[in-house]
């Protein structure tokens, strides 16, 4: 594999060349993950036309497929055509903690939509909807296939930063915790397990909410936390300590965002604490990744990333005062308010 350090001196027209045609990763990666090659290594490093015939490929096709991914640190070859998994390549594994398979396969929701990235720029327009003719989760309603591959990602999205979330913030002085929008709760059972006082509220879509329970039954957290489905942009449960808003705001306009925090504002005690945990954008041109983040969000939600500024502004617009941004050791941020 070429050293990181090593392509930062390559000549600019060649870094260009390797950044530009980064959706040859991408489509790499999915096409990993559909075959399932990363879980039929699970038990060790095969020869790759053993590995063909077991995930229905074309063998010499698959080879370098493997070389290529080797090249980038996801499968390593261990002796000439016999390849094993790296680190990154056991999170392709479906069954393995964290598993990051399904965000692989977000290429499906996604991809039409990146198509039409133009159009977003011309437009500042969401070009998920003119794709498909309805708002991502609306189409998630009516697809529920595609439900089950978003709501998966988003649990290995949020186990790679939730235990960061959980170990930095100080959930300690909360008795119960209501996450809206909580997905599957991987959050929830990231802070439930971390501090065993704590009772969980989760509260999703009613869709949503039925694969949330499984999986919190699966973990033993069942009777530590009530699952509630239904719309946050009509009301969200009431009497939480804390409220926890991860990754929701940045899937919205700055409009709709003001409903689901005024929902919440409206469902909270008076000392309750509001926490925000998003990708907070820094000034400068640092790399940061909730930059490009940023980008999907525009394509595929109409939503956006935003600056610990314009958070400061959005709370204020709902009745919060913004009191800290606590930075994890992952991107994001968890950004706490009060009720004013
Ligand atoms: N908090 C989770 C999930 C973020 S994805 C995490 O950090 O990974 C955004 C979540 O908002 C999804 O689970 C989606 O189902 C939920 N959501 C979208 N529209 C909603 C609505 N109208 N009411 C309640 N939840 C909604």
């Amino acid at each position: 594999m070429v050293e990181q350090r090593e392509q930062d001196q390559f000549p600019p027209a060649l870094r260009l060349h390797q950044l530009g045609v980064g959706y040859w990763v991408s489509q790499a990666l999915y096409v990993t993950a559909k075959l399932g090659v990363a879980d039929a290594l699970a038990e060790g490093p095969r020869p790759a036309r053993e590995i063909a015939r077991d995930v229905d490929a074309h063998p010499d096709a698959l080879h370098r497929l493997l070389r290529a991914l080797a090249s980038v640190d996801i499968f390593t070859e261990v002796e000439p055509g016999c390849f094993g998994l790296t680190p990154m390549g056991e999170l392709l594994r479906g069954d393995v903690p964290g598993s990051m398979r399904a965000l692989a396969l977000t290429m499906e929701l996604d991809w039409a939509a990146w198509e039409h990235l133009l159009y977003s720029v011309h437009t500042g327009r969401n070009a998920f909807e003119r794709v498909h003719g309805e708002g991502f989760f609306a189409h998630l309603r009516r697809h529920p296939e595609k439900a089950a591959v978003f709501d998966e990602a988003m649990t290995g999205f949020v186990t790679a930063h939730g235990m960061a979330v959980a170990a930095t913030y100080d959930f300690a002085p909360f008795g119960t915790v209501v996450d809206v929008g909580g997905g599957h709760g991987a959050l929830m059972q990231a802070i439930l397990s971390q501090q065993p006082h704590l009772r969980g509220v989760l509260f999703d879509q009613p869709a949503v909410i039925a694969g949330a329970e499984a999986s919190l039954r699966r973990q033993g957290l069942d009777a530590r936390c009530q699952c509630i489905g239904g719309d946050f942009f009509s009301a969200v449960p009431s009497g939480g300590d804390a409220y926890v808003l991860g990754s929701v705001l940045h899937d919205w306009d700055d409009e709709a965002c003001l409903r689901i925090l005024r929902n919440c504002r409206d469902a909270m005690p008076a000392h309750a604490k509001l926490l925000v945990i998003e990708m907070v954008i820094p000034e400068g041109d640092a790399p940061f990744f909730g930059k490009l983040l940023d980008l999907q969000m525009l394509v595929s939600f109409g939503g956006r990333e935003r600056t610990a500024t314009e958070y400061n502004k959005l709370l204020a617009g709902a009745g919060f005062r913004m009191l800290s941004v606590v930075q994890t050791q992952v991107p994001p941020s968890v950004i706490e308010a009060e009720p004013i």
